[in-house]
């Protein structure tokens, strides 16, 4: 059992004293409560609050995202944060989106396997999501779920397969992405690079976020840089999201304590010298 994040903030301590330090979250179910359907998810007051601040103290302040990069740009509301959206595939840079050139070669097998998906997925409660270069199917508002996801996996691979395009899984969704190598695992060592940060603490609740926990920890091994993982959980999580993380939260309460608690803790004399 990983420890639990309140009782760790000595480690945390330690990977802040060797920045340049950055802070990237996700965003749904992390900093935002899970919501019946995603367009009634919003993100909690206290947590914009306290990135607000952050993000005028850090180095960086980044939100990853499996919505579109716009859209979780609205959603958090802050100029001043970094966005990556689709798993990484899009950033928001100067006030519009950047698409991954590689992935954005599959816009029209995208368009063609959301029009498949739209004739052949029609189940009380599955809702398909046109994310512009990724496609989710939502089966969260269904009677059954562990059905749905049976049928929205059928689907989607079955789709996917003719198209040259990759299936993936999260918290009652599945996805349709291009055949790219980008996830939330490369995004954050873009950012890391971009931003030349020397520590980086991740917070995500879901199993993409775990390429992001084992990318930190890859680049903690080889001596890169500092980081510290913590999985925000909740009854739904997967064991499989502990694997690759340092910490445990629960839920959007205590990454807002969190978040509370790196404020605070920035004006004290002993800030780092990084800072400086
Ligand atoms: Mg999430």
């Amino acid at each position: 059992m990983k420890p639990y994040l309140f009782d760790h903030l000595a480690a945390v301590e330690d990977v802040i004293r060797d920045g340049p330090f950055g802070l990237i979250v996700d965003v749904d179910g992390t900093i935002a409560p899970i919501a019946p359907s995603p367009e009634l998810a919003k993100v909690a007051p206290g947590c914009a609050r306290q990135l607000r601040v952050l993000s005028r103290l850090l180095p960086l302040v980044a939100a990853i995202s499996g919505r579109p990069a716009r859209e979780a740009r609205r959603m958090v509301g802050l100029p001043s944060v970094v966005y990556m959206g689709n798993h990484g595939i899009e950033r928001w840079e100067r006030r519009r989106v950047v698409t991954d050139a590689a992935a954005a070669g599959f816009r029209a097998p995208i368009r063609k396997a959301l029009r498949r998906l739209q004739a052949t997925v029609d189940s009380p409660g599955v809702k398909i999501e046109d994310k512009g270069i990724t496609l989710s199917i939502h089966y969260r508002e269904a009677a059954n779920c562990e059905t749905a996801r049976k049928v929205a996996l059928a689907a989607a691979r079955s789709v996917a397969v003719g198209e040259g395009l990759r299936v993936t899984e999260g918290r009652m969704v599945v996805e349709i992405r291009p055949p790219v190598e980008i996830d939330k695992g490369t995004a954050v060592m873009r950012l890391i690079g971009d931003y030349g940060i020397g520590s980086a603490v991740y917070l995500g609740d879901d199993m993409t976020d775990v390429d992001a926990f084992a990318a930190l920890r890859r680049w903690r091994k080889v001596g890169a840089g500092k980081s510290l993982s913590i999985a925000v959980v909740s009854a739904e999580s997967p064991e499989l999201l502990f694997k690759e993380t340092d910490a445990f939260a629960n839920g959007v309460a205590d990454v807002e304590r969190f978040l509370t608690w790196l404020v605070r803790r920035w004006p004290k004399a002993d800030g780092p010298s990084w800072k400086d």
